[in-house]
C-alpha cells in the first residue's frame, strides 16, 4: 500500500487537539439540545456536574440517550419525573473514565438551566459543561479525575477559561451537583490553577 505523504497543512489538521469545537480524544455522538452562542462570547466557565439514570445506576446508556431525546420515559418511575426534558452537555465522563461529547464546545449546550455567577445570569451562554457519570454524595473514581483534568487542561488551552464551578455553585438552591462527593482541591492541584478560579469554599485548606 502505498503511503501518501501528507501536507504540512493536512498534518496539522490531523493532529489538532481540536476540530470546530469538537475534542480529538472524545467519542461523538450527537444531540439536537444546543444552540449557538450569542455573538462575539467566547466561553470562560467550566461547569461540573453529576449524572446517573436511574440515579446512582451506572453503566447503562441512558445518559446518552437522554442527550440524544431517545430515553424511553416508561422504563423507570424516574424517567416519568423528567419526561419531555431536552438537555444536553458538551462533555459526558463515565465511570471508567470514557469521555463522550455531544455538542461542540464553540456551541451552546443545555446543562445549566436558570443560573447565574459572576454576576452574570445564563450560564449556558458562557460556559462549557461537563457531566461525571456519578450521583450526589458519591465519590467519582480516579480515571474520571483523569480524563477530567486532560480535558480541562485542552480547554484552558483553547478557550478564555477564567473560572470551574459545579451546578450547586450557578445555580444554588435549585442545584446540588457534583455534590460533597466531588473532591476540588484534588482537581485544583492536577492543573495547577489558583484558588481564584475555584467558587470560595471549595479549595482553601
Ligand atoms: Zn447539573
Amino acid at each position: 500500500m502505498a503511503i501518501r505523504s501528507m501536507s504540512q497543512s493536512e498534518l496539522t489538521a490531523e493532529l489538532a487537539l481540536w476540530r470546530d469545537g469538537w475534542y480529538r480524544f472524545a467519542g461523538q455522538r450527537d444531540s439536537p439540545n444546543y444552540g449557538r452562542r450569542p455573538i462575539n462570547v467566547k466561553p470562560d466557565l467550566i461547569v461540573l456536574h453529576c449524572i446517573s439514570l436511574p440515579p446512582g445506576q451506572y453503566g447503562g446508556d441512558e445518559v446518552q440517550r437522554l442527550f440524544a431525546n431517545q430515553l424511553d420515559w416508561s422504563l423507570h418511575p424516574f424517567f416519568r419525573r423528567i419526561e419531555g426534558m431536552k438537555v444536553s452537555s458538551h462533555f459526558y465522563i463515565r465511570r471508567h473514565g470514557e469521555l463522550l461529547q455531544f455538542v461542540s464546545a464553540d456551541d451552546r449546550a443545555w446543562h445549566a438551566g436558570v443560573s447565574c455567577y459572576r454576576g452574570r445570569s445564563n450560564c449556558n451562554d458562557d460556559s462549557i459543561g461537563i457531566e461525571l457519570e456519578g450521583a450526589e454524595g458519591d465519590p467519582f473514581e480516579d480515571s474520571q479525575y483523569e480524563s477530567l483534568a486532560g480535558l480541562c487542561a485542552a480547554l484552558l488551552q483553547r478557550y478564555p477559561i477564567t473560572d470551574i464551578a459545579g451546578h450547586e455553585h450557578v445555580a444554588p438552591g435549585r442545584k446540588t451537583d457534583p455534590g460533597r462527593g466531588f473532591d476540588w482541591p484534588r482537581l485544583q492541584r492536577t492543573l495547577g490553577l489558583p484558588r481564584q478560579c475555584f467558587p470560595v469554599g471549595t479549595v482553601e485548606a
